[in-house]
């Protein structure tokens, strides 16, 4: 009996991969396989890579021009996955990305399983990860395991490791009206999303040999995601081509120049993918969240939701951690363009600034919009606080109420599921 596998891959601009991606798969002891390569609009240099082998009958190429807008609405890969599975014409699907080799034998020890074991839908295999730096050397290697059969694979098994029979599409899309979920709060995960989708009709079946290998580069999402809220913190400062804008009430605000101080690197880096869904309003004159003085240093004042708040003394200054060289000095007609709000101190009145790290039993909160949120430690180090957490009193921390917390997007998505931590076994990405 032959069985036609479908491998789909995505592709975007990954020169130093594709080729060998695509050797790979010229190198299958299994013969009866079609590949579907489904381009994102990769510049000449990946186009060139993948012609030659087009020669092959077997391999289909759909080429996508995206514009810049569009590539941030969806999760791409996700999006041409989905339209990938409307032309496949194999009965066994498997999903392959640019940055991951199959080994020779992928798919000849996969489609076995399926032949010998009718009842089994879904398999999946070991997998090599390699992370390597920018010129491509690997800095550190390890294998996940299939160990178990698997009634929840999400988080546990990479988008590549997969072959799943065709006829549970169909079951999907009637569940789900899509086959795979492209929101863009999935681009980190969307293959953890599918597995669930795929467990509610099947397990996953363990094939102990590792049968792929798959590259992490210091471009890579991987890196770029693996920390991001899905929001991005009140008062952000985000660089995007050379012009610096600020998060304020779920606004950007382009802020001069001036406001950022290099040595403290205020601006931080996120994927544009993060911030494209804040609409671009006008300017701020005094960035919120920043210390300013008109007097020489006599009275310091915080600009928080455009109001300045005073400090009480300049020993509430050193109190909340604010550092001599984040403080700016400003006109006085600057400074009295702004309303007052709320003096700032620390006793006897605890009226705290917004936007400052505390510590309350073993966790670290950041208070923003007058709530404390628990914040992990991850997204502190991605959104540079520098300043040490202030240790909170019992009576401090019952002032407030506390907020939404703060994690990784993945964090947020093992909630939705109702997933627990210990499924995990230690593993947080899956792509
Ligand atoms: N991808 C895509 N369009 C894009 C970005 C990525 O189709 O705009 C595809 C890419 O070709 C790859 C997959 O999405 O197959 C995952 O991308 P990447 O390897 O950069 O993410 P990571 O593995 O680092 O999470
Ligand atoms: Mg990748």
């Amino acid at each position: 009996m032959i069985m036609k596998v479908s491998v789909i891959l995505t592709s975007y601009n990954k020169p130093d991969f594709i080729d060998r991606v695509l050797k790979s798969m010229m190198e299958q002891t299994y013969q009866q396989w079609e590949l579907l390569i489904m381009d994102d609009g990769s510049e000449p240099e990946t186009m060139k890579k993948i012609e030659p082998f087009l020669a092959d009958e077997r391999i289909q190429l759909y080429p996508h021009s995206v514009p810049p807008a569009k590539r941030l609405v969806t999760v791409r890969y996700a999006t041409l996955i989905n339209e990938a599975l409307t032309r496949i014409t194999g009965e066994l699907i498997c999903y392959l990305t640019d940055d991951t080799l199959y080994h020779n034998d992928r798919l000849q020890k996969m489609v076995d399983v399926f032949r010998s074991k009718p009842y089994i839908d879904i398999v999946y295999s070991s997998q090599r990860v390699v992370h390597v730096d920018k010129h491509l050397v690997e800095t550190m290697t390890f294998v996940r395991e299939a160990e178990q059969i698997l009634e929840h694979a999400s988080f546990q098994v990479d988008h590549c490791s997969v072959m799943h029979r065709r006829r549970l599409l169909p079951f999907v899309y009637e569940k789900f009206e899509q086959y795979w979920d492209d929101e863009p709060k999935h681009w980190h995960h969307a293959d953890a999303v599918f597995w669930m989708r795929l467990n509610q009709f099947a397990a996953f079946y363990p094939l102990k040999d590792v049968l792929d290998t798959t590259y992490k580069t210091p471009s890579s999402f991987h890196h770029m995601f693996s920390s991001m809220p899905y929001d991005v913190i009140d008062g952000t400062v985000i660089e995007k081509e050379g012009a610096y804008f600020q998060l304020a009430r779920e606004k950007l605000y382009s802020i001069n120049r001036r406001w950022i101080n290099e040595k403290h690197g205020r601006a931080i880096r996120v994927p544009l993918l993060c911030v494209m869904k804040y609409e671009v309003k006008g300017a701020l004159p005094v960035p919120n969240y920043t210390v300013v003085t008109a007097d020489n240093g006599r009275t310091f004042y915080y600009i928080e939701d455009q109001k300045k708040r005073r400090f009480y003394s300049k020993r509430d200054v050193q109190y909340f951690q604010f550092h001599q060289k984040e403080i700016y000095r400003i006109s006085d007609d600057l400074l009295q363009a702004f309303d007052d709000g709320k003096i700032i101190q620390a006793s006897p009145e605890f009226s705290p600034p917004n936007r400052r790290l505390f510590k309350w039993k073993q966790d670290i909160y950041l208070f923003v919009h007058h709530t404390f949120c628990r914040i992990a430690l991850e997204v502190v180090k991605l959104f540079a606080f520098y300043h040490q957490p202030i240790k909170l009193y019992p009576a401090q921390f019952a002032l407030f109420q506390e907020g939404k917390p703060i994690v990784p997007l993945y964090m947020e998505s093992l909630h939705e599921f109702n997933m627990s931590l210990y499924q995990l076994s230690g593993r947080k990405h899956s792509l």
